[in-house]
């Protein structure tokens, strides 16, 4: 049986990897351990002192998914570009410290005022429409200007990782065509790496596990005065806000939940890493 210490030594290496490497989805192992090794980066991160460290979580979390494609590539080019923006126009959800992390980029962009507004429109609207019905029913993120994403270095893994291998499919699928969109099979396995790293960070942490509607989160991490410390204090600001039960990451599924619990516990160095 190997040690505490062996455990411990295994983790910092995934840790490092993960740093160093990104996560190697398409690799025998799935990138399970270095999954796991990112879980632990952002426990320290969320338990460290910085004042904006669940920004700063999900930042190094988007940083890693980046690294990762650059790293590993992909089998199929992506279709998507500057401008092509189909996919924009489908619900979006997000964990806690990517939503904050977007408000954080908005106020640096001094934007929040602007936005807020249009934060505020859509989410009158998409809140009446529900989740699941926006899948059929196309509205614009509020996020998106002129068919650019405006926060597009800290838009959240959900957007990262779709990919799509042909513009046609995505503009017939937009035009309300029944079309399957092939997406680029990387890209949506690192969205999933990066989930469970978030949700396992965020379940060891004593945070809710959770994916929210986008519109309705960001909205009231505008609109809530010292909204990050507040959640970083314990308060969930999100409570009222819509969960994603779709996502594959769903803390009330039990085979997702055992998954999230173990990951929870690899990345605190109590179980050993899976070989
Ligand atoms: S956050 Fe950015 S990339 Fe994601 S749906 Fe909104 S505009 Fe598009």
């Amino acid at each position: 049986m190997m040690s505490r210490q062996e455990r411990r030594a295994r983790l910092r290496a995934a840790a490092q990897k993960a740093v160093k490497d990104g996560i190697a989805v398409q690799a025998q192992h799935g990138g399970l351990q270095e999954t796991i090794g990112l879980a632990k980066i952002l426990i320290d991160i969320l338990e460290g002192s910085a004042r904006e460290r669940a920004s700063d979580a999900a930042r190094e979390a988007n940083r890693v998914f980046d690294r990762s494609l650059d790293r590993y590539g992909t089998l199929e080019t992506p279709a998507c570009g500057r401008g092509c923006a189909f996919c924009c126009h489908t619900p979006v959800s997000a964990t806690a410290p990517e939503v904050l992390l977007i408000a954080t980029e908005l106020r640096r962009l001094r934007m929040t005022q602007e936005m807020a507004s249009r934060i505020n429109a859509a989410d009158e609207i998409t809140r009446e429409i529900g989740f699941v019905a926006r899948y059929t029913f196309r509205h614009a993120c509020p996020l998106l200007v002129d068919s650019i994403c405006s926060v597009y270095t800290a838009r959240p893994a959900a957007c990262r990782g779709m990919n799509s291998t042909s513009a046609d499919a995505c503009r017939a699928s937009f035009e309300n065509e029944k079309i399957d969109i092939t997406k680029v099979a990387e890209p949506l396995l690192l969205r999933g790496a990066h989930g469970y790293a978030m949700l396992a960070a965020l379940q060891a942490t004593g945070y809710p596990p959770e994916f929210y509607e986008l519109n309705h989160a960001l909205r009231l991490a505008i609109q809530t005065p010292d909204a990050e410390e507040r959640w970083l204090d314990g308060q969930n600001i999100f409570v009222d806000v819509e969960k994603d039960h779709g996502e594959q990451n769903n803390f009330e599924r039990e085979e997702s939940r055992r998954m999230i619990l173990d990951f929870a516990d690899m990345a605190r160095g109590k179980l050993p890493l899976p070989s």
